[in-house]
């Protein structure tokens, strides 16, 4: 028992985890009720019914769920914050305050506006932006900040929004993992100035792609709407394009498998949530392991992945690597998750060359944890039996105490 599976000891476990997507004969009858309304995209009526089409009354569905007043269906995630950027205010050149913990969209997404992300470090305990770091990188040039609210936790929204008021600065929550998360009984994505989630597949609620952006303002609601509708007005003429947009539009088909798989969310966050606590107390007990930090302020977890770390007093005997090699050896879908993105060479390639900086502020807080002691486990592991989340907590006893 004791030998590990990668020296050719027994691993902790052979069965598999749970599947993802999760779907069944609701998602077939939307998307054929979806097909056979001949309505596959755009909005208006369902020609012979006089029913609404399905994206409208996805969006209210998940305005509701978010606690947002105005919705717009974005083609993805990564578009979703272009177009909340660009909604906000923000010009090209303006400077954009980022986590460099994050998935690569968050920054790229402003760059692909020619706005200018800059990277405050990250907190230790909760692995998302400091508000304190963040106030420290605002210039003169600085329009936006976007906390991302990682592996489904919201980050401190009393903070950022408060920055927001002081610096006269938009907050855009990166809030493509957090679908059902709330921050003090509040969803996260209506804090700010505008909040953007992703539908694609890895994502709580999938679509296989797509993307939404909620807002309270019904001025950027407006733009926003403009933007991703080619610079149509609301109620305006067909080919009376007052803005400059694009067509970042999804399709009914998306809004009839987000319908169906809403249905099915509540219950799968329960499911996260028992097994998140569960897997909490068990690695608790784990000596050179930390489990995630709970903010007692998150009153709702989407638990989109689980996110655990080597204890930094350990990190000279265990290497994160090789951690994750044994781990997976034992049966445990265990990743070594984000690179620290102000060390990217493309993103810091494209801020030199845009801006002429010499050098990118180093973020030690990120770089540290990313090389040496963050874990993750996917979403399928948290939507499994309890079984699965006990083998998971051995594996790790198993694999740690082999230092
Ligand atoms: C997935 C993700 C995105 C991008 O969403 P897409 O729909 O894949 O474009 C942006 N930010 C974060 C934090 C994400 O996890």
């Amino acid at each position: 028992m004791n030998k590990l599976a990668i020296d050719g000891g027994t691993p902790v476990r052979t069965e598999a985890f749970a599947e993802w997507p999760v779907f069944g004969e609701l998602e077939e009858r939307m998307v054929t009720e979806a097909i056979r309304s001949g309505k596959w995209g755009g909005s208006g009526v369902v020609k012979g019914s006089g029913r609404e089409p399905m994206l409208p009354l996805f969006e209210r569905k998940f305005a509701e769920l978010q606690d947002a007043e105005y919705a717009v269906n974005v083609v993805n995630g990564t578009v979703a914050i272009t177009v909340a950027l660009q909604a906000a205010g923000v010009k090209p050149g303006d400077e954009v305050i980022v986590p460099p913990y994050t998935f690569i969209a968050t920054a790229t997404a402003a760059l692909a506006y020619g706005a200018i992300p800059v990277f405050a470090d990250i907190e230790e305990h909760t692995l998302m932006l400091d508000p304190d770091k963040a106030e420290q990188a605002i210039t003169p040039r600085t329009k936006a900040v976007i906390p991302v609210h990682l592996a489904g936790a919201s980050a401190d929204m009393d903070r950022f929004t408060e920055l927001g008021r002081k610096y006269g600065l938009s907050v855009i929550e990166d809030a493509a993992q957090a679908a059902g998360t709330a921050w003090k009984g509040k969803g996260v994505g209506s804090h700010g100035t505008a909040g953007t989630f992703s539908f694609q597949s890895s994502k709580n609620l999938n679509a296989g792609e797509g993307g939404i952006l909620l807002t309270n303002d019904s001025a950027v609601w407006e733009r926003a709407w403009s933007i991703c509708n080619v610079g149509r007005v609301p109620g305006g003429e067909w080919y009376g394009h007052k803005h400059l947009g694009q067509n970042y539009r999804m399709t009914e088909l998306q809004a009839a498998l987000l319908l169906a798989q809403m249905t099915r969310l509540e219950e799968q966050m329960q499911t996260r949530e028992r097994n998140a606590a569960l897997l909490d107390g068990l690695l608790e007990e784990v000596e050179g392991i930390v489990p995630p930090f709970r903010d007692e302020r998150v009153t709702r977890h989407a638990n989109h992945l689980y996110m655990f770390r080597i204890d930094p007093a350990w990190t000279d005997r265990v290497a994160k690597t090789d951690f994750i090699r044994k781990l997976q050896a034992e049966g445990i879908p265990a990743s070594a998750g984000y690179f620290a993105l102000n060390r990217n060479e493309a993103i810091i390639g494209a801020i030199r060359e845009w801006t002429g900086a010499e050098r990118i502020d180093a973020c030690p807080v990120c770089e540290r944890v990313s090389d040496k002691e963050v874990v993750w486990l996917g979403q399928q592991v948290l939507l499994s039996d309890e079984k699965a989340i006990r083998d998971v907590a051995l594996a790790v006893r198993k694999v740690i105490s082999s230092y």
